[in-house]
């Protein structure tokens, strides 16, 4: 919604309240629902006036966004992956994960949160839903933000073990917000393993679980490195190798500030055939602050210091706030101040089950470029 429609919006407007929106001229433009999230304001949900945003509505668009993945779910390789990414599918502000059977729903506003009893409905009827989970990614003022992210059907034991290209990943989906691995890395994942791991010495920065080293592992890396500041990445980052068969003890997986450890493999001159960085947007430790879209240039420069000469800089962001080309602007940039020349070899937007539309930019956040220093 733009800036002149919310204006317009009646005072005292509740979450979850239909709305319609027109123009100066009262001209109809489209029916949606109010709902803060972030900047917005709410979602059109129709450009079309005479179609009631009911039960049949919610069940369509679930329906449609499932046939859309007709092809993830008939691959026995991969059993996670996005059922329905929001606008994408044609309702801002929810997404539906699948996980082997088992389904996390996101609510992002406390406004789509008020259709809730419509759209879980809704998914029980499209899909054969063994249990159902859920992640209010909203903060209800005042009120207690419940723990037990269980919905309906049965409970699933964890880890749930799926799989991705053939990986596993041990899952849980009642531990907080992140449940062990980003669906939406599954091709940059494939190609670290598939074309750029053998032989190699892998670093993985803001490693979470390790699910890049395992993927550079199973790859033929002759040895990962992950490094995180979270203590439970190390046990977490064990399992994820230990159930894809890998022996943790031949690899590194430190607990430790990025930026400290940047410092550290500089003054040693360590040097590494690929290193990955997948930051998160922002982050705060003790002695950093990091905002990918101020400091991402000078995170690469660190890592091109530690890069081997022909090796690979895997440089990742999920920060929607600049697009690709701003973020090849950073790469330019950094690889100035080095001095290095290098080359670009491949690109990754969002995979295909995480549906965009052209209306919301901001929607297609990921940008991933894999980089060969000269
Ligand atoms: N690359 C991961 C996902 C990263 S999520 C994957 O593909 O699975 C972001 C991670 O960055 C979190 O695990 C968080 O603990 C870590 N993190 C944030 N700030 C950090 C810092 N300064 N040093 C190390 N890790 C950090």
């Amino acid at each position: 919604m733009t800036e002149a429609s919310v204006k317009k919006l009646p005072k005292g407007i509740e979450e979850g309240a239909i709305i319609e929106l027109t123009d100066e001229n009262n001209r109809f433009i489209g029916k949606g629902y109010y709902g803060k999230q972030n900047k917005g304001r709410g979602w059109i949900l129709t450009r079309n006036q005479q179609e009631t945003l009911d039960k049949t509505f919610f069940a369509k668009k679930i329906k449609t966004a499932f046939e859309r993945r007709a092809a993830l779910f008939s691959d026995p390789e991969t059993t996670a992956f996005r059922v329905f990414n929001g606008e994408g599918d044609g309702i801002g502000g929810l997404t539906i994960d699948y996980y082997d059977g088992y389904y996390v729903i996101s609510w992002y506003s406390e406004g789509v949160y008020t259709f809730k009893k419509t759209v879980v409905e809704a998914l029980m009827k499209t899909a054969d839903v063994k249990g159902l989970y859920e992640k209010k990614r909203f903060a209800v003022k005042g009120t207690y933000m419940e723990d037990d992210d269980f919905v309906a059907g049965e409970r699933a034991a964890f880890p749930l073990m799926v799989k991705e290209n053939g990986i596993n990943y041990p899952i849980y989906l009642n531990e907080g917000a992140m449940v062990g691995v980003f669906l939406d890395q599954r091709h940059v994942r494939k190609t670290i393993r598939d074309k750029y791991a053998k032989g190699n010495t892998v670093l993985n920065t803001f490693s979470y679980t390790g699910a890049f080293s395992v993927a550079a592992a199973l790859g033929g890396a002759s040895k990962t490195t992950s490094v995180d500041l979270a203590n439970r990445s190390k046990s977490k980052t064990i399992e994820m190798f230990s159930v894809n068969g890998i022996d943790y003890e031949a690899q590194d997986i430190i607990v430790e500030d990025v930026f400290n450890y940047f410092k550290y493999a500089v003054r040693k001159q360590l040097k590494f055939d690929m290193v990955i960085l997948d930051p998160p947007s922002f982050a705060r430790s003790k002695k950093h602050t990091f905002s990918a879209r101020k400091d991402y240039p000078e995170l690469l420069e660190q890592a091109i210091q530690i890069t081997e000469k022909n090796g690979i800089i895997v440089a990742s962001s999920n920060c929607s706030t600049f697009n690709m080309k701003k973020f090849k602007d950073f790469i330019k940039k950094a690889f100035s101040h080095t001095g290095d020349g290098y080359r670009i070899l491949e690109e990754f937007t969002l995979p295909e089950d995480f549906r965009t539309i052209k209306e919301f930019k901001e929607g297609d956040y990921l940008k991933v470029v894999f980089i060969q220093k000269l």
